[in-house]
């Protein structure tokens, strides 16, 4: 499922491929993927309407229009946002095609259908159930350690809550831990200050350097050029259950917290 970094690293090569272009036409295979506010019809609204710039809000895309509405698309599991030329081949399970005028197209492909790309009014508050962008300067180590006071929450699941930090998943909580040495299961609230200040910076390192490294390909994720990211390759515990931990040598151990696999180190995480 694509994170904060993997999102990121989606909405930068679309702002370098559809910022200035002209939406000539849209075409809705499968409507639920399409969402407008009531009495808006998705397609239509969007004919001519020209991109102003492409961004990110936690683990949604979003394209600003020129008129002031947006797209905000989620990917959940498997969903993927491409550009595409005329004559390339079109991705299995496209659901919703962005046809500009200059003949390219942006494809929301989703296997799985649990993605949507909605329409947003402007001034509309899509996101004020999201707690703040973990790269930004309204995220700091005093905020942080705010949020985790007096919380029963195993810290890993606190850090999986849009609610408190925005863009955080599976894999990003689970390597922030290892690097700040803390138990996932521990109560968030029984964290230390010096501990939370470590998982703070572990958080917005493991995030940056993810980004820079243009985002984990686990699973089947791709960027809007459809190229694979390089994380993966430096991941220390997710995924890699049995293999020794690079701190200590003890082999990573899993378990299931939150209805998620945690993979973490019993000796150094405390
Ligand atoms: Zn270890």
């Amino acid at each position: 499922m694509p994170e904060l970094p993997e999102v990121e690293t989606i909405a930068r090569g679309l702002a370098r491929a559809v910022t200035g272009k002209t939406i000539e036409s849209v075409e809705i295979r499968l409507p639920k993927m399409a969402v407008a506010p009531p009495g808006v019809d998705f397609a239509r609204a969007l004919a001519g309407e020209r991109v102003a710039e492409v961004g990110r809000r936690a683990k949604y895309v979003l394209i600003r229009l020129e008129s002031g509405r947006m797209l905000v698309t989620s990917l959940r599991m498997t969903g993927r946002l491409l550009v595409q030329r005329p004559g390339e081949t079109e991705f299995p399970g496209t659901h919703v095609v962005l046809f500009y005028t200059d003949e390219t197209r942006l494809s929301f492909a989703d296997v799985r259908t649990f993605g949507r790309m909605r329409l947003v009014e402007p001034g509309e508050a899509w996101d004020k159930s999201l707690g703040p962008e973990p790269l930004s300067a309204s995220f700091t180590p005093e905020g942080f350690i705010g949020m985790l006071s007096g919380r029963t929450t195993p810290i890993k699941a606190f850090l999986l809550d849009q609610q408190r930090i925005a863009g955080i998943g599976n894999i990003y909580a689970c390597e922030a831990l290892w690097a700040a040495g803390i138990k996932p299961g521990r109560p968030a609230g029984s964290i230390t200050k010096p501990a939370a200040r470590r998982l703070y910076h572990a958080v917005v390192d493991v995030l940056q350097r993810a980004i820079d490294m243009r985002g984990t390909s686990v699973d089947d994720y791709v960027d809007a050029e459809g190229l694979r990211g390089g994380f993966q390759n430096v991941l220390a515990v997710y995924g890699r259950l049995g293999q020794p931990c690079a701190r200590c040598g003890s082999p990573i151990v899993r378990t299931v917290i939150a209805q998620r696999g945690t993979w973490w180190c019993r000796r150094c995480q405390r």
